[in-house]
């Protein structure tokens, strides 16, 4: 009997199995000799199988079962994980802001998100109320599906369900590379947050972490829909169980087409109350689960109990408009929160007021990826400025990252070309000797080594800030802050703001909900409980070429022991650095002088940016100009951890202080993933980081205080 058409738990369990030489039984292709270590992800191998009437459907190649039936996948998902867990009236009754969340075990292809996210829209359209609410998305998968089978197989889709057919190209031009951990995919425009947690579900829903948010946050609802138990028992095992309880609350409900006795009890001794409906089309039943009201004594205990969010934050005060503070202003403000913004000098004014900043990861070895924030935020901060960019188009305005791709002579790495040879190629890869040389515009330079980071490029940070700073739910003010006092109810920004052309000062105290301390390295005096980081100095050069000079310097950025990049001056860049529009730029970077909080230019750090780029790539002495005296810089300082983690969280015994600094040299690779982790505390949601992860970043981590 097929394995593909027979099991009666399988969500496809098409009729009778056919004797048809179209269609032979499927066999589950072997596990791979020597298994990937734990966080190495397995992409799955995608079988073409032929159905009952004919059609090509996707099967699992590590489990031998369908991922959805060719007839009528869309309208089971509907049935079974939709209106089995009253979305469609728990979605319209939503309150202004809040958020629903919603778990799934199995991510597969995703058609489970599309008709949710299509329900979503619909009720979105229909209910103006909904504009503020939110509905997040947390999938977890063992053996993601490569892009180019998952495009095949929607493509499907798109053409029997129209209606999908834009939130598949979305979904499709947002898909993460298949790296172990969490990929936070923000649909913006429709406030709906994807999280694919690629890993094992059990690992995965481990991480997730119900401590650090100002209320424990829960999911509302579980999409069961694993393989059926017979041929996979790892999505319904004791741990999976445990996992949902500590993740649910009463009311939570939970869906599946399984009525495995596995998962009966799984659901019941794990505090759920379980009732078998009908199932989808010819099935006799199927499960639907409610959890308890006396099961879950962590959740009753909690104040997150309370009806609807009662106490939603509706202002905060963002200290410091450098990208830290940029990024969590914005952030916030997505999240429908009113936010004044302040600095002492100016947006930019600081260390992240460089002309152009490169986003590109320093990397680690593969099977240390999925807590690594570098490769996480770079990821996030990648597709956040695409989605940025679609914005400036709209607005015919620069383009917030300039996707150049970015090529790393491995100088000073500690990755070689074996490990990054386990990346996948769309994050990073080695590319040949000529293709180095082509791209480069080099000549002489032994490029056999190499590392391409082809979504990597140049960031336009005026641009970034003027787009951020159009958030209709964002002001900026000048102010010198001088005072932070916080009270049960509310926290009280008192400050300077220079008035007038003669520099006269008024004191101005500004109340809100809560306050974020962006302030990198000053962030300590504003609040002792933030502990004084180390200050590194860097002093970024950059020329005007002439025509000459741009024919042989590098054609995109060099990571080295510096690194360079080309780049065309936008309308904007003159506001803060001395650029003009539409000149040709080539900028060097950076001095490193531990200890130094000074700014001023200093032309022997030019100079050790030029010698640090001839020295690597000695061929460019023909080009670069001898004399940098007249190169422009700018210096900024750097602000680092003893354990180079950045301070993200809630301080020590407040309720209402927060920071969000030190991210060194890396604020817009790190700010936008940071930014989303400390929304998600405010509001009690779930974060993008794992438990460890989120440890490793709080303000109060013993190690730093100890030190
Ligand atoms: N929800 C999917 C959709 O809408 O297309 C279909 C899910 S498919 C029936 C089950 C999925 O569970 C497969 O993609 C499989 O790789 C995944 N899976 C199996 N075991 C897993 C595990 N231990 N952890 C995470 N995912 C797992």
């Amino acid at each position: 009997m097929s394995k593909f058409v027979s099991k009666p738990e399988s969500k496809s369990a098409i009729s009778k199995p056919t004797s048809s030489a179209a269609h032979k039984p499927y066999k589950a292709t072997k596990p791979p000799k020597k298994p990937a270590p734990p966080n190495v992800i397995t992409p799955a191998k995608i079988a073409w199988q032929t159905d009952d009437a004919g059609n090509q459907v996707p099967v699992s190649g590590e489990f031998g079962d369908v991922y959805f039936s060719h007839a009528d996948g869309l309208a089971e998902s509907r049935h079974v994980f939709l209106a089995h867990n009253q979305l469609p009236e728990r979605l319209a009754n939503l309150a202004d802001k809040q958020c629903f969340t919603i778990a799934e075990l199995g991510f597969g292809t995703g058609l489970n998100f599309l008709a949710t996210w299509q329900l979503w829209r619909q009720l979105r359209a229909k209910k103006p109320h909904l504009t503020s609410a939110r509905l997040h998305f947390i999938t977890t998968e063992k053996y993601p599906i490569p892009l180019n089978d998952l495009t095949q197989i929607l493509a499907l889709w798109a053409q029997r369900a129209p209606e999908l057919a834009k939130l598949i190209e979305q979904l499709l031009a947002n898909y993460p590379p298949l790296i172990a951990g969490c990929h936070r995919l923000n649909f913006i425009d429709d406030n709906i947050t994807l999280d694919i947690w690629l890993g094992d579900a059990g690992d995965s829903l481990a991480s997730l972490d119900t401590e650090t948010a100002i209320k424990r946050p829960y999911i509302d609802a579980w999409f069961l829909d694993g393989f059926a138990p017979s041929c996979n028992e790892t999505l319904w095992a004791e741990s999976i169980f445990t996992q949902m309880q500590r993740l649910s609350r009463p009311s939570t409900t939970a869906a599946t087409y399984s009525c495995a006795g596995i998962v009966k009890r799984g659901l019941q001794t794990h505090g759920f109350e379980i009732n078998k409906v009908k199932g989808f089309g010819r099935k006799r039943e199927m499960l639907t689960a409610v959890m308890a009201d006396n099961a879950n004594s962590l959740a009753l205990n909690d104040d997150s109990n309370a009806s609807i969010y009662p106490n939603l934050p509706s202002h905060t005060v963002v200290i410091g408009a450098g990208v830290a503070g940029l990024l969590t202003a914005w952030t916030l403000a997505n999240r429908g929160m009113t936010v004044t913004i302040i600095d002492k000098v100016a947006p930019l004014a600081g260390a992240s007021g460089n002309p152009r900043a490169l986003l590109a990861p320093n990397m680690t070895p593969i099977h240390h990826v999925y807590e690594h924030l570098h490769s996480i935020g770079y990821l996030y901060s990648g597709r956040l400025y695409r989605y940025f960019n679609q914005q400036a188009e709209l607005q015919q305005t620069p383009l917030i990252l300039e996707q150049t791709g970015t090529l790393d002579l491995l100088i000073k790495t500690n990755i070689g070309t074996a490990q990054i040879a386990d990346y996948p190629n769309q994050m990073a890869t080695t590319i040949t000797t000529a293709e180095a040389l082509r791209l480069s515009g080099l000549k002489a330079k032994d490029l056999a080594d190499n590392l391409y980071l082809p979504q990597s490029g140049l960031v336009n940070t005026q641009a970034l800030k003027t787009l951020i700073l159009k958030h209709l739910n964002i002001s900026y003010q000048q102010l010198s802050v001088t005072d932070i006092k916080e009270t049960a109810d509310k926290v009280m920004v008192t400050g300077d703001k220079e008035s007038g052309s003669n520099n006269n000062q008024s004191s101005i105290t500004i109340c809100a909900d809560n306050v974020v301390i962006c302030a990198a390295y000053e962030s300590h005096q504003l609040d002792k409980r933030i502990v004084e980081c180390r200050t590194i100095r860097g002093q970024l050069s950059w020329f005007t070429p002439t025509a000459e000079q741009v024919a042989g310097l590098p054609k995109l950025p060099l990571k080295y022991s510096g690194y360079c990049a080309p780049f065309i001056g936008q309308s904007g860049d003159a506001e803060v650095n001395n650029i003009s529009d539409h000149q040709p730029q080539f900028l060097l970077g950076a001095s490193f002088v531990d200890a130094d909080a000074s700014i001023d230019i200093r032309s022997e750090e030019n100079q050790q940016n030029y010698d640090k780029l001839l020295e690597d790539i000695p061929e460019l002495s023909n080009v670069l100009p001898n004399d940098t005296s007249a190169w422009q810089a700018r210096a900024g300082v750097r602000t680092q951890t003893i354990d180079y983690h950045p301070l993200v969280g809630r301080l020590a015994q407040s309720r209402r202080i927060w920071t969000l600094s030190a991210m060194g040299a890396k604020g817009y690779a790190l700010a936008p993933i940071c930014a989303e982790a400390l929304a998600d505390m405010m509001l009690g949601c779930f974060a993008p980081l794992s438990a460890v992860t989120l440890a490793r970043l709080s303000p109060n981590r013993a190690r730093l205080h100890k030190a």
